[in-house]
């Protein structure tokens, strides 16, 4: 994990990716390999105080579009089904949510066990997954981690691909 401050060209960069100003937004938790904002921590509650329990918010359009194209071929109910067959992988995924809930509880308690993206039970949102994985890194998310992988070249490409450095 590593959190970085948001800059004001950060906001206005999820600001644009997002098509409205960013809510609740705490912090930077991954970038794309060019730079931009790729997922934003973001607090429990709205300013309105409304519970927003989605901690890590992909906010890349690119890689969000990506995902919805994963999404499309039927990968979550693949995952969910493996969740009753495979004990281990059932472990990890609920390590992943008790994770993601103890981050959140450290800011504000929601009162709610509910994290995110189906955890631990099963497997909703790969937007989710992705979020927590690359904000967590490699091995806290099995599906995260296995999504990222699914994505092969389609992500990052264009604008989330490194800069050249000519
Ligand atoms: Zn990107």
């Amino acid at each position: 994990m590593n959190l970085e401050p948001v800059t004001e060209l950060d906001r206005d960069t999820v600001a644009v990716q997002l098509g409205r100003p960013p809510r609740a937004i705490r912090a930077i938790a991954a970038r794309c390999p060019s730079g931009h904002p790729a997922v934003i921590q973001t607090s429990p509650r709205l300013e309105d105080g409304t519970p927003f329990p989605t901690l890590y918010y992909l906010t890349c359009s690119r890689l969000a579009a990506a995902v919805s194209t994963l999404e499309t071929t039927g990968v979550m109910k693949d995952m969910t089904d493996r969740l009753s067959t495979d004990a281990d992988l059932a472990a990890h995924y609920l390590r992943a949510h008790e994770t993601y809930l103890a981050e959140r509880d450290a800011i504000e308690p929601l009162g709610t066990q509910v994290t995110a993206g189906g955890m631990p039970g099963r497997v909703k949102c790969l937007h989710v997954h992705i979020a927590h994985s690359l904000a967590a890194g490699p091995g806290v998310n099995p599906f995260g981690d296995e999504a990222l992988a699914l994505l092969g070249t389609s992500w990052p490409t264009g604008d989330c691909a490194a800069p050249s450095t000519n």
